[in-house]
């Protein structure tokens, strides 16, 4: 049978060019979970995905309602779950005010991580339950775990502190940041991912014995010309792609990122759990270091249990 996979935010970028690198393949079915049903189908269209490739299913990560409902109304597809990769993300750069998701977590945060934890939480009964012969879960990062390069170290730099910010429910009473601190969108969004990519360790080391299930993150290179950097300032979508592309050479277009992404999805030698996968400049793959914080198992149980808390888990 055809393996189903769930994409978030498949209605632009990354998560559409993986999309349609799964369905190219005649191997999956993907779900494409995205805020906006009609965005989604017409990106679908344009890429040239047929009809019987894809399911578009409605899925605000921004509300925790929203993620409860997109599980049930899963669910009721009948449709196994193979493969969940947790892809969507928003990024506010230039916000000089925190906004809040429908719980009233910083949205940066609250989306791509609270947002996706609850997700994953949910939907790892359903991996189980898959008798698919590789079952993974993905959550795609960012270079900002890896300090070893270049753009890993350009400030504001992710610090999740002690988490007192997140622990004293990150709505902007006291602060909206993780660490407690000062409001900065590119921070927020930088201490999203070292989310993901704790997470994706905390759920192999609480999860991958017991279930079989591949966990697994990504840094796909940096695709300079995605929807992510929309609320940048104009000169720097402008600048942002020739510099990654000449200067630091770690551009890689849509479709290239795509490609590894679903190398990562599918790939029978990328099925180790528990990996941050990267890619040379040739496009091999190997796994990579992860930065300190990034890696610190402390911290990642640490931020599991308050998270628990904030998405009502615990
Ligand atoms: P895009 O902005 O093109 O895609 C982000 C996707 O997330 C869109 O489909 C967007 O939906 C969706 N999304 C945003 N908010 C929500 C929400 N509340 N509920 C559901 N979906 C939502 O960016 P990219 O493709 O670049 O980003 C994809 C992933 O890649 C992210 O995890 C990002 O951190 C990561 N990444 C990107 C890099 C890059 O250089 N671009 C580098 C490293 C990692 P909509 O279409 O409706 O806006």
């Amino acid at each position: 049978r055809k393996g189903t996979a769930v994409i978030t935010g498949a209605s632009s970028g990354l998560g559409l060019a993986t999309a349609k690198a799964l369905a190219d393949t005649g191997k999956w079915h993907v779900i494409m979970a995205c805020r906006n049903f009609l965005k989604a189908e017409k990106a679908a269209k344009s890429v040239g995905m047929s009809k019987e490739d894809y399911t578009v299913m409605h899925l605000d990560l921004a509300s925790l309602e929203s993620v409860k409902q997109f599980v049930d109304s899963f669910r009721r597809t009948e449709r196994p779950l193979d493969v969940l990769v947790c892809n969507a993300a928003v990024y506010q750069p230039t916000a000089k005010e925190p906004s809040f998701t429908a719980e009233g977590f910083e949205i940066s945060v609250g989306t791509n991580h609270l947002g996706h934890f609850l997700l994953s939480r949910l939907l790892l009964d359903d991996l189980k339950k898959s008798d698919y012969p590789s079952k993974r879960m993905i959550i795609v990062g960012s270079i900002t775990g890896n300090t070893n390069t270049l753009a890993g170290n350009v400030p504001p730099k992710a610090n999740l502190g002690d988490l007192r910010g997140l622990a004293s429910g990150l709505n902007g009473q006291n602060s909206s940041m993780i660490d407690g601190g000062e409001y900065d969108g590119a921070k927020a969004y930088k201490d999203s991912k070292v989310c993901n990519m704790l997470t994706m360790q905390e759920l192999h080391r609480r999860y991958h014995e017991e279930t079989g299930v591949t966990f697994a993150s990504l840094y796909p290179g940096c695709i300079a010309t995605t929807g992510l950097f929309r609320e940048h300032v104009p000169l720097f979508r402008l600048l942002f792609p020739p510099f990654q592309k000449y200067i630091t050479k770690g551009y890689v277009s849509e479709e290239e990122a795509g490609k590894r992404l679903a190398q990562v999805v599918s790939d029978p030698s990328l099925g180790k759990s528990g990996v941050y996968w990267s890619w040379n400049n040739n496009s091999s793959s190997f796994e990579n270091q992860l930065s300190k914080e990034a890696s610190d198992a402390e911290k990642a149980k640490k931020l599991w249990e308050v998270s628990e808390k904030l998405v009502g888990l615990a």
